[in-house]
């Protein structure tokens, strides 16, 4: 085995890894006790709130710069972790075992328990270099994520708690590249969880009824399908495009129906649409209900969730953190790319209350296992995720 086994770091990584955080089945306080031992560790100050509910605790450490009075810097990850399936994994989803080439498997590896230790250890590594950051620096622990941040961030955000941090600029997970360039996340398209309530002529189904709902359904689902292979063939077509630039749109249930040799009156087909920067929402729910009325009407439109438009952050002169953030990459001579994050994370409540926001997981030249069976990452990637991460905090800290 190497030295990566004595690695403080590493030896911290690997116990936070440890702690199964899987909701509902467990408790997230275990991990509150974890994260509040590294506070003390640390010398730090930090406050347990639960904006979210009593189960749904947030964990804010706090590094107060010789200017508070400056917009802070929030460093955010989400202490909780997908399911696991252990019989396909090759290693305990929680044992945090590492293999002869340092990869270190565990739930959470690399979605999101590296980042949030990283970030501590890079604030440790300051401090023990005597540095003195102008900015006070958040490093929040929230739960509940992977379940869209309903009790977590999305609570927190509009709590009198998050105001008076004065947060002015975020950084949240990015995903991990298997090239050298790094993957930096500015944006994420808007989620729409769309109900189509298709009403028709319900009868025997051996004759030849008008206005059914089968009919109205195969007029809209068709216009829907040839919207979807518009967008699949734009993707295809440009090299420039990724996912996140793209309108996705997918049939995810349908429901209806009573006895099979009778035409419903009902069928309630559901579509999850994540609509891009790029288009006006207004416009496309015209567009939804026109197809409706083509049909001859009796389709009632329902919106299960519909998310707002949200502006991107800009990553411009015009945004002092962007050029901080970007200034390191460039000193380093390394290279980014700048994209809108395909799903969801906690970053688009953020920018929705108007405060910057950008996802960055320090992870290239590593295969994707988010969310995957052997969830994995390298020692040595964690390692110099670090570095970076101490470098970035520095310039953030007193841009
Ligand atoms: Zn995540």
């Amino acid at each position: 085995m190497s030295n990566w086994e004595q690695n403080e770091e590493i030896q911290i990584f690997r116990e936070y890894l440890r702690i199964p955080t899987v909701q509902p089945e467990n408790s997230y306080e275990p991990c509150v006790a974890f994260i509040i031992k590294q506070a003390e560790n640390l010398g730090l100050p930090y406050k347990v709130d639960r904006p979210g509910g009593p189960d749904k605790p947030i964990v804010v450490i706090t590094w107060q710069g010789t200017n508070p009075e400056l917009p802070s810097i929030m460093l955010n990850s989400h202490m909780d972790v997908v399911a696991v399936f252990p019989e396909s994994w090759t290693h305990p989803p929680f044992g945090a075992e590492m293999d002869s080439d340092g990869r270190i498997f565990a739930r959470g590896a690399q979605d999101m328990k590296c980042v949030g230790m990283q970030y501590l250890a890079a604030i440790r590594a300051l401090k023990n270099a005597g540095v003195k950051l102008k900015r006070t620096i958040h490093i929040s622990f929230v739960p509940d994520e992977e379940f869209g941040g309903k009790l977590g961030m999305d609570k927190f955000v509009s709590s009198d708690v998050f105001k008076n941090l004065n947060i002015g600029f975020s950084l949240d997970e990015g995903i991990a590249s298997p090239d050298e360039v790094f993957s930096i996340f500015y944006a994420e398209r808007s989620t729409w969880h769309v109900h189509l309530k298709i009403s028709g002529t319900t009868g025997h189904g051996s004759l030849l009824h008008e206005n059914t709902a089968g009919c109205k359904l195969n007029y809209v689902l068709g216009k829907l399908m040839d919207r979807r292979q518009e967008e699949v063939d734009r993707l295809k077509n440009n090299p420039n495009l990724t996912i996140g630039d793209v309108m996705t749109i997918n049939l995810t249930k349908i429901n209806g129906g009573v006895q099979s040799n009778v035409v419903p009156s009902l069928i309630v087909a559901v579509f999850d649409i994540r609509v891009p920067l790029n288009v006006d929402h207004d416009e496309f729910v015209k567009m939804i209900k026109n197809w409706c009325e083509e049909t001859g009407g009796g389709i009632e439109v329902f919106f299960e969730f519909r998310e707002p438009k949200i502006e991107a952050t800009k990553i411009d002169s015009s945004n002092i953190f962007w050029t901080a953030f970007k200034s390191v990459f460039d000193e380093l001579d390394l290279k980014t790319r700048e994209l809108v994050f395909p799903g969801a994370t906690d970053s688009r409540l953020l920018r929705n209350i108007g405060i910057p926001a950008l996802g960055f997981s320090p992870m290239n030249f590593t295969t994707v296992t988010l969310h995957a069976n052997d969830e994995y990452l390298k020692a040595e990637t964690y390692l110099n995720g670090i570095e970076l991460y101490k470098k970035l905090v520095l310039k953030l800290a007193n841009a």
